[in-house]
């Protein structure tokens, strides 16, 4: 089992850990514990280092096997036991964080005006796109939506991560934005991220401490895509 350090502290930038699997097939190994965001959710995995004493090999892709994160490594692969440190590329998952929780205050205020749901989402460090169910659509709302999103960001509301019993979760429907839940069956604890008064929802990625390290959001191009459905472009001011 790969102790998840960045699913309650995702600030930490670095670990110590050990190598405890070794695949020389598709040269990754596992580690006891992680900085290294898996991927999932729409937000991409993280890349970075493992430095090895004098030795640095690049960390390409990183993917969760349940309980387990897998790293797969440039370069020749250490044995089992190998203590190393991880480094994760922190500018590009800083940007991921930023997004990610702005995509989530995009998502608190179309609710909190159209009750719409998510039909779908993406990012990549910087910008992401959100699919929504909204029948009604009229022009002035892309620049109406842009303003209330600032408004709510500018607000420094706090970002708080919470766990809950998969069986209190589920009598919290809210906790859902998504149109259909994507929680595992098998999941017994659910991982909820707060924007406090603005967003609250199950969710396993990285995401900032308050908004206001979100910073300025503005709204690309919204597209139709398909009878009711819209789709929405955010990006950093700064990206
Ligand atoms: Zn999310």
């Amino acid at each position: 089992m790969t102790n998840k350090i960045y699913s309650t502290d995702a600030y930490a930038k670095s670990m110590a850990a050990t190598i405890t699997d070794v695949d020389r097939d598709d040269n990754r190994v596992l580690l006891d514990a992680t900085v290294f965001y898996p991927g999932g959710g729409g937000q991409p995995h993280d890349i970075g280092e493992i430095v090895i004493g004098d030795d640095r090999l690049s960390v390409v892709r990183v993917e969760a096997d349940g309980d387990q994160v897998w790293h797969w490594l440039e370069g020749g692969l250490p044995p089992v036991g190998t203590t190393v440190e991880g480094r994760v590329d922190w500018d590009r998952r800083y940007r991921l964080m930023r997004t990610h929780t702005a995509m989530h205050a995009l998502c608190g205020v179309v609710w909190n005006r159209f009750q719409s749901p998510v039909t779908g989402g993406n990012m990549k460090p910087g910008d992401g796109r959100l699919d929504f169910e909204l029948p009604d659509w009229k022009p002035e709302y892309k620049p109406e939506i842009e303003a209330e999103l600032n408004a709510q960001l500018a607000r420094t509301l706090p970002i708080e991560v919470e766990f809950l019993d998969r069986a209190v979760a589920d009598q919290d429907p809210s906790l859902i934005r998504t149109k259909v839940s994507l929680l595992p069956a098998d999941l017994t604890t659910v991982r909820v991220i707060d924007i406090v008064g603005l967003d609250r929802q199950a969710d396993g990625g990285t995401h900032v401490g308050s908004t206001a390290e979100v910073g300025v959001i503005r709204i690309g191009k919204v597209e139709s895509k398909g009878r009711g459905f819209r789709r929405i472009r955010v990006a950093l001011e700064d990206t």
